[in-house]
């Protein structure tokens, strides 16, 4: 297979995605990639979306992307927190519908068309045993892309389906921690994703500020094309046309 050619000459591409809309992206987050000159993407719910619906509309006429994350942010039911919108009892239908409406509320709240989607917990099923679905061809005939999450790959642009995009985690982890990850998809020319949650405070997942600071240095630096998902998803509908 021939080399893969980003655009612009770049040597590999990277995309780094916020999840649900936490108040701190705003306050944190895209300040961060607004210093730098880059775009971000957020997969938001829409509550807090919501509530600080007129800073979202500007950031999305900044040029960061905003993405689907779902109605109810459905995922197995083994989280506590999700019995009541859990993956298993779910059916495709169901899925469809919520996707549907997550993309017109997206639209009422920020104005924007919502290009791309990420799963929440970065699970792609809808029922269980026999009845297990994946619902990845949903998201491939409605979005330009899917974000996983916590995956211990890359996205080899040519191979890659758009529609299940491995991505790893960026929450608690220091530069050092992803500096190996940076240079192995430098190295084989690949799409990375990063995605994490809330930024420079809160509990649990928090991505720092300092190691965003750090990755975009570090990827200017090393040549990436440090893009949102749609627009990377976009280059490689267009690239990789005819061969799909
Ligand atoms: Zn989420």
């Amino acid at each position: 297979m021939t080399t893969f050619v980003w655009p612009h000459g770049h040597a590999a591409a990277l995309s780094l995605s916020f999840d649900d809309a936490r108040p701190s992206q705003l306050d944190f987050g895209a300040p961060v990639f607004d210093r730098h000159g880059y775009k971000a993407t957020f997969y938001v719910s829409l509550s807090p979306l919501r509530l600080r619906a007129e800073e979202w509309r500007k950031a999305a006429a900044n040029g960061h992307e905003i993405g689907n994350h779902t109605v109810y942010h459905p995922c197995t039911g083994n989280f506590a927190w999700s019995r009541e919108h859990a993956l298993e009892s779910y059916t495709l239908e169901q899925m469809a519908a919520e996707l549907d409406a997550a993309n017109q509320q997206i639209k009422e709240i920020v104005g924007v068309e919502a290009m791309t989607f990420a799963y929440p917990c970065g699970q792609t099923f809808v029922g269980r045993g026999t009845e297990t679905r994946s619902y990845i061809p949903l998201v491939a005939e409605k979005f330009l892309a899917g974000r996983g999450y916590l995956a211990e790959c890359h996205n080899d642009p040519w191979m890659c389906d758009p529609a299940n995009l491995m991505t790893i985690g960026l929450d608690n982890k220091d530069f050092e921690e992803v500096q190996g990850e940076l240079d192995r998809a430098l190295a084989q020319g690949q799409w990375l994703h990063m995605a994490g949650h809330d930024v420079n405070m809160g509990k649990g997942q928090v991505t720092r500020v300092e190691t965003l600071d750090r990755i975009l240095n570090y990827a200017r630096e090393k040549n990436f094309w440090i893009t949102t998902v749609a627009e990377g998803a976009r280059y490689l509908r267009d690239k990789r046309k005819g061969l799909d």
